[in-house]
């Protein structure tokens, strides 16, 4: 199997892209740690299942999150696919640059209030879609373009944003359908000159 066949989230391809991500993840100090250890993370999941009414449960189990230059991880991390892996940290890397850019205060007052904190977090919402499209690039890059038009995957993505996982941030389901479709058409053109 030649390397550009390797499609799998599992396969030495998949590995490789994880150890060249890590590596700069360490020449750019960033940090990568539990998320069950923090006990600021422990308080936000317990401010998360009250303000949802119950929605959120698994902020600690089931999201990375990062808080300026260190991406908390899930406890099961090492057990995810080295390519899940991967995609997960390119997600991430583009918030360590949303937190440069902006400062942590302005990071924290655009992603939790502006212009809601719930229902209609325009910020948070493109802050995200701004690390969603890379997510979009990164499984087109490894899994395939068609794994990146699988519409299964993108309704995963519109759940994201019109769910409670992220506080209802931005219950537009066509707005976000239309966002993906644009970035998967300058994917398919950036493919297309190679
Ligand atoms: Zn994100």
């Amino acid at each position: 199997m030649s390397a550009s066949t390797d499609r799998s989230v599992r396969g030495p391809r998949a590995q490789s892209l994880l150890d060249e991500v890590m590596r700069r993840i360490e020449v750019e100090r960033v940090a990568v740690v539990y998320k069950g250890d923090s006990s600021l993370h422990r308080l936000i999941d317990r401010a998360l299942r009250l303000v949802t009414f119950g929605g959120m449960q698994t902020y600690l189990t089931d999201y990375v999150t990062t808080i300026g230059r260190t991406i908390y991880v899930p406890d099961d991390w090492d057990r995810t696919p080295p390519g899940r892996r991967w995609e997960t940290l390119e997600h991430e890397l583009v918030h360590v640059r949303q937190f440069e850019r902006f400062g942590l205060v302005g990071m924290a007052l655009l992603y939790l209030l502006v212009p809601l904190p719930m229902g209609l977090a325009w910020c948070r919402a493109r802050l995200e879609w701004e690390a969603y499209a890379v997510t979009l690039r990164c499984v087109a890059e490894l899994e395939g373009i068609e794994a990146a038009r699988d519409p299964s995957f993108h309704e995963e993505i519109v759940r994201r944003f019109t769910g409670p996982d992220y506080g209802y941030m931005w219950p537009f389901a066509r707005a976000v359908r239309r966002w993906i479709a644009g970035e998967l058409a300058t994917i398919e053109r950036t493919l297309a000159v190679h």
